[in-house]
């Protein structure tokens, strides 16, 4: 009796336990449709740096063979600590350091070298002197090799990390660019498909320079968000994010033009602006510069004459730029009011004068309630529950309570510019996370949670694996 009853318990339990992984795998995917791949491809060398000769170095040599996408297919061992790869007629070959052939491609496959380890920890090679986690591919690229360090996601983002901020911030800072940075990776699989990766290393996707500046807050903040990213109703989030961004966040639609619900102004008072690199910045490009830049751009307005900021954000961002030259007259509109002048504009949050536009009559003042200090309209800033507004050459009303009119109205007659200069605040396209903002938010006791659901409204951070 007691041993059917045991029985029973047994099959009870089972039937319980059963229901419950029924019930927590239903939770878990609740975000079936985020799905984040746990090996990805970053092109190291590629295109016009391509390789045709390398050195491979592992402490224990290499399983060598091909990669089908991003599993590894072994076909041999070669106990050589330090080989030679090279790019032949025949293909690309793996030499000892005498020449002699270890590994050779065939079918076209690439040559896939993994190193040997006894612990995870010890999957890493140096490839032309630099060390990274995972292993190498190596695909022909021309008459050269594209290489490719297929490595764990959380890996590679050891990686990221560090390249995007000091190992010396704050530990919630650090996981909150974790976070961000593991968003990006995961929404840009096979960004580089056409070269046979999913990024590259550089700023166009995420730096990324392999094991190089590896640190334990490092460690800490990968490990410590494990899995984690942001979404939004379900989906993965576009985690952008920036060095600095003055007041306030811009809302993407003054940037890029699409609207997300996610990414809208918020406040950045927590980012020390004043006191950080490249907070507050300016920049002088003579007429002939700024003509050559236009040129280039393809924007040919003959020789620039004027360059006038014509609309603002109501964060205070630059969105139609006015450059008007001898022969024509072009105006830019959002992100290429920065990116067009880039060499000195670092962000669109700027006021730009030339050396002989006109003067505002009107005398503008401000006091400390001791000292009293002219300004030149387009050196004030105005703060309002909105944001901080910059004045343009022609957004200034004044009224004598009777009547309006507007600062370019009462200007003084202007000179020919021979110079403008533009003077800003923050530094990157200011969408998205403020990196400094997400410093001086957990250095006042903010969670990366706290500091992610800030910048991202209305997102949620999520565990996917
Ligand atoms: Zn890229």
């Amino acid at each position: 009796m007691a041993r059917t009853f045991g029985i029973k318990f047994i099959c009870m339990t089972l039937i319980f336990v059963m229901a419950m992984t029924l019930v927590n795998t239903y939770n878990v995917n609740v975000h079936a449709e985020v799905s984040v791949p746990r090996i990805i491809k970053v092109g190291l060398n590629y295109g016009s740096s391509a390789k045709t000769a390398a050195t491979v170095t592992s402490q224990r040599g290499f399983y060598a063979g091909t990669y089908d996408d991003r599993t590894f297919l072994e076909e041999a061992i070669i106990e050589n600590t330090t080989v030679m790869v090279r790019s032949t007629e025949n293909g690309i070959v793996v030499q000892d350091t005498d020449g002699a052939t270890l590994y050779a491609e065939h079918d076209g496959k690439g040559v896939g070298l993994r190193p040997i380890y006894t612990d995870y920890w010890e999957e890493k090679f140096t490839f032309e002197g630099s060390s990274y986690r995972g292993s190498l591919n190596l695909i022909r690229d021309g008459d050269a090799f594209a290489a490719i360090n297929v490595v764990d996601i959380d890996l590679y983002l050891y990686g990221v990390v560090s390249r995007e901020m000091s190992d010396t911030w704050p530990i919630e800072a650090l996981k909150a660019q974790a976070v961000c940075s593991r968003n990006y990776a995961a929404q840009n699989i096979g960004k580089h498909s056409g070269y046979g990766f999913d990024v590259c290393a550089n700023t166009h996707c995420q730096m990324y320079t392999g094991m190089s500046r590896e640190a334990q807050s490092i460690y800490d903040a990968v490990d410590s968000t494990r899995g984690m990213v942001m979404t939004y109703n379900g989906e993965l989030c576009s985690c952008y994010y920036a060095s600095s961004m003055g007041s306030s966040t811009e809302d993407i639609k003054y940037v890029w033009g699409n609207e997300l619900p996610y990414l809208v102004s918020v406040d950045n008072s927590f980012e020390d602006t004043d006191n950080i690199s490249n907070g507050r910045w300016s920049g002088v490009l003579s007429v002939q510069e700024a003509s050559t830049i236009m040129r280039n751009r393809g924007y040919d307005v003959g020789d620039v004459q004027k360059i006038e900021a014509l609309e603002y954000s109501p964060s205070g961002r630059v969105t139609k730029l006015r450059v008007t030259g001898n022969t024509a007259i072009k105006t830019l509109e959002l992100e290429e009011c920065r990116t067009v002048f880039g060499s000195v504009t670092k962000s669109q949050m700027f006021t730009v004068v030339g050396d002989g536009d006109a003067q505002a009559q009107a005398n503008i003042f401000v006091t400390d309630g001791e000292t009293l200090i002219r300004r030149r309209p387009t050196q004030i800033e105005i703060l309002t529950d909105m944001g901080r507004y910059g004045l343009s050459g022609d957004a200034l009303y004044t009224t004598n309570g009777v009547y309006q009119h507007t600062y370019a109205d009462s200007q003084e007659s202007s000179a020919p510019n021979t110079s403008f200069t533009f003077t800003g605040t923050g530094w990157g396209h200011g969408v998205g996370m403020s990196q400094y903002g997400a410093k001086g938010m957990a250095e006042n006791g903010y969670s990366f949670i706290e500091i992610l659901t800030h910048y991202f409204s209305g997102a949620v951070v999520d565990s996917v694996y």
